[in-house]
């Protein structure tokens, strides 16, 4: 089988089909191809997986006629809470307390379901005309010339494109067969995912308590039900990983105290190992990244997916305006425009989660001083959470036109 297309997206994880929705609606003829099979990808179960998405990400996928959906199965985030935690002790007296009144937006995120995102975006490209979609087939090799490129996928069938965007996750094959090298390290941290029930409701605050061994997010769905990212050294968060359920909620419980009443697991737990993994190009001859494929990044703040999002939108619009004006949309100018836009923001977010995740994980009397003092600083002035709460939001820097 030969096919050919304008964009060849190596990927159908979130990122990719986002991306193959934003540039279909210009007319581009896009190919995705992903490794796992459609029954894996599109799992109608509760898997115990759900996202923060900032309410810039919202729009973009409101603007792509994706939220329109999901919207049902969404739970509003109205307020977060960060203070510094310790097991047993609850909350610390300091900390930081963001409010969706205080922008004028609406509500900063909101969280939802991992099941019901991957669904939907499967039925949209499954659907649109200007789409193929390939699963369960991988790609193993590509071949870049002046004149265009192609991917050879591994029953034998060859995609020939103008561009390959690797969105492909933090092992890209994309990237390393474009001779794209990375740069980052192992947080020796594992994070526990889950979904719990509980009789108290949580009222759609997201509270991030930063404990000693790592940070604990508890992230508020729809009902009385709340998303946990629970973070702790390997050995331990394996050791608790491999505990039965019973078990499991009696290490849990003491970590963030009792304000959401008796607590139970509503749904299958999962462990992530955690590492920090950048190219350190966005772009190569005819090849783009996009999402974790460009930049994986701790979780701690919830923004990967965000992060990716952006990426979406801002290398859609280059795409689409390059391809308006004639331009090839793989030349090298077209691709360090894209590359330009998102290389200063990807490198903060880096730096900050990489950065908050030394400073709060760690029980040194000194640091919990300082930084229980500073968050008590910041949430004392005004203009200071005001950014703070855009920044959750995703509102702030170079926003892409989907994003606005
Ligand atoms: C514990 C945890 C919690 C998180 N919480 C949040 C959150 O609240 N908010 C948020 O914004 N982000 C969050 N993230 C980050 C978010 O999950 C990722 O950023 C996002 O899922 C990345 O999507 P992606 O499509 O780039 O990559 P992936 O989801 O990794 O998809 C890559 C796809 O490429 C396919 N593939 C790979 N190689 C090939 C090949 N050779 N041929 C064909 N297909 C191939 C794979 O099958 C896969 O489907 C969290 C991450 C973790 C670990």
């Amino acid at each position: 089988m030969s096919l050919n297309s304008d964009i060849a997206i190596v990927g159908g994880g979130l990122i990719g089909p986002v991306l193959a929705l934003a540039c279909a609606k210009a007319g581009l003829k896009c190919v995705v191809v992903d490794a796992q099979s459609m029954d894996t990808r599109a799992n109608a179960k509760f898997d115990g997986r759900a996202y923060a998405l900032a309410l810039a990400s919202r729009r973009m996928l409101n603007a792509l006629g994706i939220w329109q959906h999901v919207a049902e199965y969404a739970q509003n985030m109205n307020d977060i809470k960060v203070t510094d935690g310790r097991q047993g002790d609850g909350a610390a007296f300091l900390g930081l307390h963001f409010s969706s009144d205080e922008i004028e937006d609406g509500p900063m995120g909101s969280m939802l379901e991992d099941r019901y995102l991957r669904r939907t975006m499967m039925q949209m490209i499954d659907r649109h005309p200007d789409i193929t979609h390939l699963s369960g087939t991988r790609v193993v090799a590509q071949t870049i010339t002046a004149q265009g490129a192609s991917l050879t996928l591994d029953d034998g069938s060859v995609v020939t494109t103008t561009l390959i965007v690797g969105a492909d996750g933090r092992q890209s094959s994309t990237a390393a067969r474009a001779g794209i090298t990375r740069m980052g390290w192992d947080y020796k941290q594992t994070a526990l995912v889950c979904a719990i029930a509980h009789e108290a409701p949580h009222n759609g605050i997201a509270h991030q308590f930063f404990m000693p061994s790592g940070p604990l997010a508890i992230l508020p769905l729809p009902g009385n039900r709340s998303s946990i990212v629970w973070t702790e050294q390997h050995n331990l968060a394996n050791a608790i990983h491999r505990l039965p359920d019973n078990d499991y909620l009696q290490v849990l419980r003491p970590r963030f105290g009792d304000f959401l009443g008796a607590i139970e697991l509503c749904g299958p737990r999962h462990v992530y190992p955690l590492n920090l993994t950048i190219a350190r190009s966005f772009t190569g001859p005819r090849v783009a990244l996009a999402g974790d494929a460009a930049h994986g990044v701790h979780p701690i703040a919830g923004q990967g997916l965000n992060a990716g999002l952006r990426d979406v939108a801002a290398l859609s619009e280059v795409l689409i305006t390059a391809h308006q004006h004639g331009e090839d949309i793989a030349s090298p100018a077209v691709l360090s425009r894209y590359a330009q836009w998102r290389s200063f923001d990807t490198a903060a977010l880096a730096t900050a989660t990489d950065l908050f995740n030394r400073l709060f994980s760690n029980d040194n009397a000194l640091l919990r001083m300082g930084r229980d003092l500073g968050m008590g600083l910041v949430n004392a002035l005004p203009s200071a959470r005001r950014t703070a709460i855009r920044e959750a939001a995703g509102l702030n820097g170079d926003l892409p036109k989907l994003m606005q």
